[in-house]
């Protein structure tokens, strides 16, 4: 046979093998028997082995064709793949749908129903209709590369079919294992004492992310394709309706069960039934998603930083399962809030081992009425945490304990608040080892003390390195210390030990803004300095004196009142002062405070000051508890005396009335603060 002819016939035969794939994986109506399918196949292989010339990665010969990988790459989204909101109530479905209306400017929204299938995510990318790229999610906008593995799934098509194919595309669609594949794998590792997978989505995972492509080509994975970003492309489609329909032309498998639905009454209505069938599914569901049908309207919405706007998913309610409590044990979360967690007699709920539920707060905890030894009813509703549901108190024996919560943190034994209206206890202990980190990352932060250089990575290395265990360590730096870690030059260090030392004499407002005193915010940190003169001041400062202040409530005072009711916080800040940082009052321009000279007394200006406006001097006096005369009388205390005076100042000579030069007021102005 002549070359050119071979090739001929080697591209016909790859035609008709895709189109049989396609039959078969894809639709469900193969034309062919398994043993015509072989015999194509098998004529396919012997003329590519005869002329490897002519072989390419996207023959159908190909689909395990790699080698076991030391690890995976990373793959950067062409745009980011962004988890979707969450509802479990038809409220939340009803007002997610108010929301479009009102943002459309609409009184109808038509949204595209799918099935939300419990696998994970991925994105193929194809340049010039063959497979190039596919990848995890990852964290939204870099993902794992795993292209060896995603070409031995026969749902995807290693070459796009159809004649609208685009130059760049990237799909975006859910892998996962079927009831069946994964009862037949957990057998298989079972008889070869491998440990079984807890549920499909894990199977899936586990054997997407195999190392070696051979072992996930016998895992029977599937692919339903939900959406595509089409990045080059001469077509482009104006629903998510006609993107599906897009998708099935190109040879991607699209859920069987998508519905357009002209409300979201027909969208609830949809779950319901689901709800009720999913079990007769061959594959796992755990809800629905819902998307705005219009693409157009869908780009006027934008995304929030983490989901987009026009697509809600819609959670099955959790499933529950019966549980014992062993125990009640609390965490501190990195920002101090006390967490009471039930410690859970191991249980099986949707295929997840349950360990711990946790209890949210005291409150919480009391109005369930859980404890210790009780029956409950444990939920979970896909990533949440779980939760206690209930208590089974016709269980109870009375040998059930109540649990109190701590009054010291379980982490640095300090005493713990609770501030009011809140429901939790919160240890604001500066030095608390469950928090310094997010502590650290704030008290150099640039609202805070803003040392430059000092960022989350640095923290954390010098946590790990046990160089700063609390606040003060950072005061106790130096240079030689800071070279000796990873990636730190002697130049940097330099500039970080600088950058803490400019630190030191910040003005006071930032210093009470970087402690984090839980409401205490930078614009309550500047009150509280317009108000007090110093720190010890408002340590010093009782409820009444900061329940004068506009701008202070009884949640702020109180705040502050614990947290300098704390001894470790009184000895982190000598601690603080004896290493230099003397945080400095910047002049005041407006005191409310009255100071004696000035208190009842009247004051007249004459003639023009150097330093003050006379409108800004007249301020200074009023706000210190003195009053302003406008003409010499005997109620006069003080004539006031710049620079070229006028009558005023022989009218007072005569009547006795005391002289201050400029700067004689300027000190009385000084004094005492
Ligand atoms: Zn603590």
């Amino acid at each position: 046979m002549e070359s050119n002819t071979i090739r001929q016939e080697i591209k016909k035969l790859r035609e008709i093998i895709r189109q049989h794939d396609y039959r078969y994986y894809i639709i469900n109506q193969p034309t062919v028997t398994d043993d015509e399918y072989d015999a194509l196949m098998r004529k396919l292989q012997e003329l590519e082995k005869i002329h490897p010339e002519y072989l390419t990665p996207d023959s159908p010969t190909q689909r395990v064709a790699g080698k076991p990988q030391d690890g995976f790459p990373p793959f950067l989204h062409s745009q980011p793949l962004l988890s979707l909101n969450n509802a479990v109530l038809e409220d939340d479905v009803r007002e997610f749908d108010q929301r479009l209306q009102r943002l459309l400017k609409q009184n109808q929204v038509e949204y595209v129903v799918e099935l939300k299938i419990d696998g994970l995510a991925i994105n193929l990318r194809y340049e010039e209709g063959i497979l190039t790229h596919g990848a995890t999610r990852g964290d939204g906008t870099t993902g794992e590369d795993v292209t060896p593995n995603i070409r031995t799934i026969k749902t995807i098509p290693l070459r796009l079919l159809g004649d609208k194919i685009p130059e760049v595309i990237e799909v975006q669609g859910e892998i996962f294992m079927g009831k069946n594949a994964f009862n037949r794998l957990n057998q298989e590792r079972t008889a070869k004492s491998e440990p079984p997978f807890a549920n499909p989505r894990n199977a899936a995972a586990g054997s997407l992310r195999q190392l070696d492509p051979r072992v996930t080509a016998t895992r029977e994975l599937q692919l339903f394709a939900y959406g595509a970003t089409l990045i080059e492309s001469s077509y482009s489609p104006t629903t998510q309706w006609e993107l599906l329909t897009y998708l099935k032309k190109l040879g991607f498998k699209v859920n069987p069960h998508i519905q357009l639905v002209s409300s979201i009454e027909e969208a609830i209505h949809i779950h319901r039934k689901w709800e009720s069938e999913r079990k007769q599914l061959e594959y796992e569901i755990d809800g629905l998603v819902i998307k705005l049908n219009f693409l157009t309207d869908r780009s006027r919405l934008g995304t929030t930083s983490k989901s987009p706007r026009w697509a809600i998913a819609y959670k099955f309610e959790a499933t529950t399962e019966l549980t014992r409590v062993l125990d009640i044990e609390v965490n501190v979360g990195r920002t101090g809030t006390l967490t009471p967690v039930a410690l859970l007699e191991p249980v099986n709920i949707g295929g997840v081992i349950v360990k711990r539920a946790t209890l949210h707060n005291e409150d919480e905890m009391k109005r369930k009425d859980v404890r210790i030894g009780d029956w409950v009813l444990v939920g979970r509703a896909g990533d949440v945490i779980p939760e206690v549901v209930r208590v089974i108190s016709e269980q109870r024996t009375g040998s059930e304990i109540i649990f109190q919560m701590p009054s010291t943190c379980p982490a640095c034994h300090a005493p713990v608040k609770r501030e009011v209206g809140e429901a939790a206890w919160k240890c604001v202990n500066l030095n608390c080892p469950a928090q310094r980190k997010e502590k650290i990352i704030h008290w150099a932060s640039r609202d805070a003390m803003d040392i430059e250089g000092l960022g989350e990575k640095l923290v954390n290395q010098l946590i790990e390195t046990s160089l700063v265990q609390t606040l003060s360590d950072l005061y106790r730096l130096n240079i030689e210390e800071l070279i000796d870690l990873e990636r730190m030059g002697p130049k940097s260090a330099g500039n970080l030990i600088q950058a803490i030392d400019r630190s030191k004499r910040k003005e006071l407002a930032r210093f009470i803004y970087a402690l984090g005193i839980p409401f205490v915010g930078s614009h309550v940190a500047q009150i509280l300095t317009n108000h007090f003169s110093s720190l010890e001041q408002i340590i010093e400062a009782s409820e009444d004196q900061f329940l004068i202040i506009d701008g202070i409530g009884p949640k702020v005072s109180q705040s502050i009142l614990n947290f300098f009711s704390i001894p470790e916080n009184l000895t982190l800040l000598k601690e603080l002062k004896a290493l230099g940082v003397h945080p400095i009052q910047k002049k005041k321009e407006k005191s409310v405070k009255p100071q004696e000279f000035f208190q009842g007394k009247t004051f007249l200006f004459t003639g023009t000051l150097s330093h003050f406006t006379r409108k800004e001097a007249e301020d200074l006096v009023v706000s210190r508890g003195g009053k302003v005369a406008k003409a010499i009388s005997s109620q006069v205390n003080y004539l006031i005396v710049g620079e070229q005076p006028g009558s005023k100042l022989q009218q007072a000579i005569k009547k006795n009335i005391p002289l201050l030069t400029e700067s004689e007021f300027e000190e009385k102005i000084q004094s005492d603060f």
